[in-house]
């Protein structure tokens, strides 16, 4: 098979560069720093949609289908790599809007529905990734798969000739390819000019240092969310900030975060933060996520656009992306 260019090395980029090297394609991954440091290190790692009816159909089947092989696709990489990326089917709770009309529709379409709860809806089949352990590991794998991943290299534009993407510019050299799949998250239209503008929708977290037993199920409240990974460390997120590619992070939020945790469960309030960080998610008007073919050239694929949901809907978005280029060949 040809070869395939993968820019970016976040979840959707090494997925996507995973999926084609098991197609058999010879893949090349760029990324303007080091893989696995920005919004897929930064996010939470639940695999699902926080109120799943508010988003549109493609998402929804991205995520479900995801859903399906995530933890599969965890143990298999644990296999291969030895490194885990604790996927861990907690459950999630949620304290409001589960019984409104729009959720109700939804549950009914997707025939899924929740456990009564003293304390809301449980639906229990919601999992969660250690995102930034799911990225190590995914990065060793990709590798010992054999995908070439060049680091400390910007993409400035495309190369083309004869109406045909030819390969990509960079701050470094020219890299040329038969396809190039576009996965560079907040960052796509800072180097790509796209019908709908992506843009940086940041989100501040926090973790808490804690026991395992304090929290058990994921829980979300007022579209924040509370997430116990197994060596007791809670996550708590996070804010919707369209400021641009500002990475600060403020005493403000990291207070009404840790407060937000400690209206829950009491016992949160004498934790301490460990840890207080930003991200940016890859936004855009609609909301929608952009996987398909890029109108300006066929051979050129967008894989980009996930916003919230970039690590639950990954491995169906790679899949699809790697079955359009298989089927052009
Ligand atoms: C606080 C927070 C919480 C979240 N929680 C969840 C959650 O619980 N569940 C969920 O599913 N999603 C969550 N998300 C969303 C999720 O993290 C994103 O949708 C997902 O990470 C997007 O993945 P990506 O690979 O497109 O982007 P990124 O991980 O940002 O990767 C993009 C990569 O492209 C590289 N790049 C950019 N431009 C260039 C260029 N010109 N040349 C070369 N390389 C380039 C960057 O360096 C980067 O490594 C959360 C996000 C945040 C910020």
């Amino acid at each position: 098979m040809s070869d395939c260019l993968v820019i970016g090395g976040g979840v959707i980029g090494m997925m996507t560069a995973r999926s084609l090297a098991l197609a058999g394609a010879k893949v090349t991954l760029l990324d303007q720093q080091q893989c696995a440091q920005e919004s897929s290190w930064a996010g939470g790692g639940i695999i699902s949609p926080l109120y799943p009816w508010k988003y549109d159909d493609l998402t929804n089947e991205l995520s479900i289908a995801s859903q399906v092989v995530y933890e599969q696709l965890c143990d298999q990489i644990l296999e291969d790599t030895g490194l885990d990326p604790e996927y861990l089917k907690s459950g999630l709770l949620m304290m409001d809007e589960f019984n409104t009309p729009e959720a109700k529709i939804w549950m009914q379409k997707y025939r899924l529905d929740y456990q009564p709860h003293a304390r809301g809806a449980l639906f229990a089949d919601i999992a969660q990734v250690r995102n930034p352990r799911l990225l190590k590991a995914l990065k060793a794998d990709i590798i010992n798969k054999g995908v070439t991943i060049i680091e400390q290299t910007r993409v400035e534009g495309l190369l083309s000739s004869n109406g045909y993407a030819t390969g990509v510019k960079t701050n470094q050299q020219d890299y040329l390819s038969d396809y190039i799949v576009v996965c560079s998250g907040a960052w796509s239209s800072e180097w790509l000019s796209l019908k709908e503008r992506v843009f940086p929708m940041k989100g501040q977290m926090i973790v808490l240092k804690s026991d395992p037993s304090v929290v058990t199920n994921i829980v979300l409240d007022q579209g924040r969310y509370i997430i116990p990974r197994k060596d007791g460390r809670i996550l708590v997120g996070s804010t919707m900030q369209n400021v641009g590619f500002d990475r600060s992070t403020d005493e403000q939020t990291r207070q009404d975060l840790h407060d937000f945790a400690s209206q829950r469960f009491e016992v949160l309030a004498k934790s301490k933060v460990e840890c207080h960080w930003s991200g940016f998610r890859p936004a855009s008007k609609s909301s929608k996520v952009m996987l398909g073919r890029y109108d300006q050239f066929n051979n050129v694929y967008l894989n980009t656009g996930h916003f919230r949901n970039g690590l639950n809907m990954a491995p169906e978005s790679a899949k699809r992306i790697t079955q359009l280029i298989t089927h052009e060949i």
